[in-house]
């Protein structure tokens, strides 16, 4: 598995930086996020090192596929109800964390439409 030494979300993969764990299959990871933004905010990252979305070829097609079932399990399994999914690609979109990750909201705010 490529893991990046001073990536938190590798170390948080690797068990050395610990998170609120919700879900997880041998592909990906679902934890609370650690400053949530919702009454309820995950993020589903892969465990393989991704920078960002747009880093994304053909060879991560069944990488994509999974994040984005993983997302709709864990919420299923946390019974979320509806919720929205946010990737931010690059600094200019807020990116912080450069491993590719998706943010589940959920919650009374989400009536607000964003978009
Ligand atoms: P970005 O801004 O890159 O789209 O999102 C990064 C997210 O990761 C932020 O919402 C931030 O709160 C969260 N985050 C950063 N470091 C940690 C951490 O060590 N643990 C957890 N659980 N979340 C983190
Ligand atoms: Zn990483």
């Amino acid at each position: 598995m490529a893991m990046e030494k001073d990536c938190v979300f590798c170390r948080i993969a690797a068990g050395e930086i610990p998170a609120d764990r919700v879900y997880e299959d041998a592909d990906n990871i679902v934890f609370k996020d650690i400053k949530p933004a919702a009454p309820v905010h995950l993020l589903a990252i892969p465990r393989r090192h991704v920078a960002k979305l747009s880093d994304c070829g053909e060879g991560e097609g069944e990488l994509l596929a999974g994040l984005l079932l993983a997302a709709g399990r864990a919420a299923k399994a946390q019974r979320l109800g509806d919720f929205r999914l946010i990737v931010n690609n690059g600094i200019g979109a807020g990116q912080t964390v450069f491993h590719l990750h998706a943010h589940i909201l959920a919650g009374a705010r989400m009536s607000e439409k964003l978009l």
